[in-house]
């Protein structure tokens, strides 16, 4: 409300009940604490217990981090090959690839299994993390120095990789003799049944003397290490309430650079501010065709009008008589077509509300397709996910992790909108998410005791299917 956004950062709770660290130069990097701003409270409280493990890792990675005693002797073991010392500490290096929304969700299951395994995270900057990203933790840095060994072999990981996991297991060669100073962990949509091992308890013992763990993952796999038993303590603990695993890891993790949150800013603050009520609409359409499709805007529009996110408009009149200040609705849109956004902004424009309310629409950009190597264009794409976050109601698209990014972070039950098939739009055109947390597209459907497949979504409670993918789990 508007007495609540008045309020300077300062006075408002800027750690997040104690999720974030203080002490940081807030210069360096202001979204960390303006955030709060913007925001409402986090969705539900973090644990106390989460709180002082991630104390505990911000200490650990300090000691740790690039060019501290201990890399270096773990750079020195990359270099010969021998791994010798078992007392320096283990890291996991997660390396840059994929669309930005896939790289945050797997960013943040990285960090988790970090957390798990008692190792460091490492982030290979890619070419625009460093541009998109602050540090997010205190007198240290995450990301991979330039001259880390193993960085010319990133390009080269593969399932082919004399290195990678699955490949040692189907060779027999991952015993407890052979311990080597790196394996290439394979997590990617591709995978195959030996990859997937990475998910059984019995591989993981293997896995923990292993100083390096190379990793590459274009999903939020963190709803497969809730099914295995020797982590559910532990995340228990971290996480009481299992919805809300990306909400706090996200917002722990992922602060936007200076120049992303000059975009987040300005266009909140000349867009979104000042309304009543802020309703994002993120539209992906995955078809080869860059549309706009009649379709997608049905969908968009009967489900808006549905679930009254939207009021509809009155065709037979021109204005509507009232002495009251109107509610004002903002509508933020992205796409990467601006066919959609036209079409409703001209409606809201064309013809008054049947409530009386007066509805604007907006969108930042229209970037016509995806350019993941392209500065700007991730920039903007990264301020676009983090401005639906901070809308009061949310509107998503299927199978879109940067719609499960937006949704995460700003702690919402998204509407979903179904995917449509053969060009129509679905009925019902949307329904709403049970849960804020992102959908796990590619998990395993084994069963690691008895040896053979099982549906992995069918085991505990809080593990199930997605809405929006019906062989993806989430967390609910
Ligand atoms: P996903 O493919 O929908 O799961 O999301 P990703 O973020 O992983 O990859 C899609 C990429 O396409 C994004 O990272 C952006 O680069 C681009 N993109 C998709 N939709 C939008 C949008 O609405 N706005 C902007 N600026 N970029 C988008």
């Amino acid at each position: 409300d508007a007495s609540d956004s008045d309020e300077l950062p300062k006075a408002k709770d800027k750690l997040l009940g104690g999720l974030l660290a203080a002490g940081f130069d807030e210069n360096s990097c202001l979204s960390r604490y303006q955030s709060a701003l913007y925001y409402k409270e986090l969705s539900g409280k973090p644990s106390s217990y989460l709180i002082s493990r991630l104390r505990k890792y911000e200490v650990q990675h300090k000691e740790c981090g690039p060019y501290t005693e201990s890399y270096n002797k773990t750079v020195e073991q990359l270099r010969s090959g021998q791994f010798t010392d078992s007392s320096t500490c283990k890291y996991v290096v997660w390396i840059s690839l994929s669309g930005l929304g896939n790289r945050i969700l797997t960013l943040a299951s990285a960090f988790l299994y970090a957390l798990l395994t008692n190792r460091v995270l490492l982030v290979d900057p890619g070419v625009d993390m460093v541009d998109l990203f602050c540090e997010p933790f205190p007198d240290t840095s995450w990301f991979l120095p330039a001259d880390f060994p193993l960085n010319a072999q990133f390009n080269n990981f593969s399932q082919k990789s004399d290195q990678c996991y699955g490949k040692l297991l189907k060779n027999k060669s991952a015993t407890n003799s052979t311990v080597s100073s790196f394996v290439y962990l394979h997590i990617l949509h591709d995978y195959d049944d030996h990859d997937k091992l990475f998910f059984c308890d019995e591989e993981q013992h293997f896995l923990q003397k292993v100083p390096c763990l190379m990793m590459k993952s274009d999903n939020y796999f963190v709803p497969s290490l809730f099914l295995m038993p020797s982590f559910e303590q532990e995340l228990n603990d971290l996480f009481p309430n299992k919805e809300t695993v990306f909400h706090f890891l996200g917002r722990y993790l992922l602060h936007p650079t200076n120049s992303v949150w000059g975009l987040v800013n300005r266009y909140y603050q000349a867009y979104l501010a000042k309304v009543d009520e802020r309703v994002g609409i993120q539209i992906r359409v995955f078809d080869t065709d860059p549309g706009p499709f009649q379709h997608v805007l049905d969908q968009i529009l009967a489900c808006t009008l549905k679930e009254k996110l939207l009021p509809g408009v009155n065709h037979q009149q021109d204005t509507i008589n009232s002495s009251e200040i109107p509610k004002t609705k903002a509508v933020l849109m992205t796409s990467l077509n601006s066919g959609y956004f036209e079409k409703v902004r001209d409606m809201f424009w064309e013809y008054p509300t049947v409530t009386g309310e007066v509805v604007g629409v907006y969108q930042p950009s229209h970037e016509g397709y995806q350019q993941t190597q392209k500065q700007m264009h991730n920039q903007k794409a990264w301020a676009e996910m983090y401005l639906l976050s901070l809308t009061d109601v949310l509107v998503t698209s299927s199978w879109s992790t940067f719609g499960y990014v937006a949704q995460g972070l700003g702690g919402l039950k998204p509407w979903i909108l179904y995917k449509p098939e053969n060009r129509t739009a679905p009925d019902p055109p949307c329904r709403r998410a049970m849960s804020m947390e992102p959908c796990f597209h590619a998990p395993p459907f084994y069963d690691c005791k008895a040896k053979r497949g099982t549906d992995t979504g069918d085991l505990v409670p809080y593990v199930r299917h997605c809405e929006d993918m019906s062989w993806g789990l989430k967390l609910v």
